[in-house]
């Protein structure tokens, strides 16, 4: 029989999980895991809801620098100007997921740890240099959210453990983030390929740092340093994007199926790289 905790405390919840017999799955909105407990792809025996812990929900500023809890809806993390303002690649890319409906629950935490190939924050989080407060039973971890996901559906948590927040760093001045994906609906659809890009300029439009993701087109996110380093050391010119164009293909481990063929995937990852870089670039430059 499947059976039901909603912990108050993260003791309490890092218990359930350490002590459950057989498989334990934590829920946070739910808007993965329902979907497969109905169709029986997940049959857990315990199921820990951590939203009854405080704290657990909500985004907060700490010196320009962000915190954002575990259970985190989409539409809450929306509706923060100070984030959208600092991170607008990571707030575009977790209010695509879903409809208004899925906004109200879904969560980055959620979206990192079903573990698609195709979720949409990854991309934007990993570009972001955000970083998973994890709580097990021996206390808690700091972990990059590129060290999460090993493959389609694992990660590399323990079974008594599970994410509390991600910290998201303080933006330097002229700097900023973007993030596109390619679906063949308008909406309501899964990734074909997502590019996430943040960059830092220098004050004549040198790029100073940068980071490019690609979702959808391997088992897991794929952080592109070549990609990186075809911008650093350029402004946004016909030769930095073809770079970056080149190395986004090269990158690429894409499958085929019936969104896309491989030689589709790889082509559009070096498009949806360019558009990404254009904007976060454009981006940057408007914040001093
Ligand atoms: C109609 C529909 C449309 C969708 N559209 C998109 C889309 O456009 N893009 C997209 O990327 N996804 C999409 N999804 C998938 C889903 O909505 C997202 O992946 C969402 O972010 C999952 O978050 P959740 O909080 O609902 O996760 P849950 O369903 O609660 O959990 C998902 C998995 O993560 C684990 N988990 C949850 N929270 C934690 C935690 N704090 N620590 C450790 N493990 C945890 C759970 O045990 C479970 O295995 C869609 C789903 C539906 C039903």
């Amino acid at each position: 029989m499947l059976a039901y905790a909603a912990p108050t405390t993260v003791e309490e919840a890092v218990r359930a999980l350490a002590g459950a017999s057989g498989v334990a799955k934590v829920l946070s909105g739910g808007t993965d895991l329902l979907v497969q407990l109905r169709s029986g792809r997940a049959r857990p025996d315990l199921i820990v809801d951590i939203k009854k812990i405080p704290d657990m929900s909500g985004v907060r500023e700490r010196d320009g620098a962000f915190v954002i809890g575990a259970s985190t809806p989409g539409a809450v993390i929306g509706e923060c100007e100070a984030l959208r303002q600092a991170w607008p690649g990571v707030v575009e890319a977790a209010n695509l997921i879903g409809s208004t409906q899925i906004q109200g629950r879904a969560t980055l935490a959620g979206n990192l740890c079903n573990a698609s190939p195709a979720a949409d924050s990854v991309p934007a989080l990993i570009a972001a240099r955000a970083i998973c407060v994890v709580a097990g039973a021996n206390g808690q971890r700091e972990v990059p959210v590129e060290s999460i996901v090993t493959g389609p559906g694992r990660t590399s948590l323990g079974r008594d453990e599970f994410i509390i927040a991600f910290h998201l760093p303080k933006r330097p001045s002229r700097s900023a983030d973007a993030y596109l994906r390619f679906i063949p609906r308008t909406e309501m659809d899964i990734a074909v390929v997502g590019a996430a890009v943040s960059v830092t300029l220098d004050p004549g439009g040198v790029c100073s740092d940068a980071r490019v993701v690609l979702g959808a087109v391997a088992p897991t996110a794929l952080l592109v340093a070549d990609a990186a380093a075809a911008l650093i050391g350029r402004a946004l010119d016909a030769t930095a994007l073809d770079g970056l164009d080149q190395a986004a293909r090269r990158a690429c481990k894409p499958i085929d199926d019936k969104r896309g063929t491989i030689e589709y995937r790889i082509k559009v990852a070096g498009v949806m790289a360019r558009r990404a870089a254009t904007i976060a670039y454009e981006r940057a430059g408007k914040r001093q």
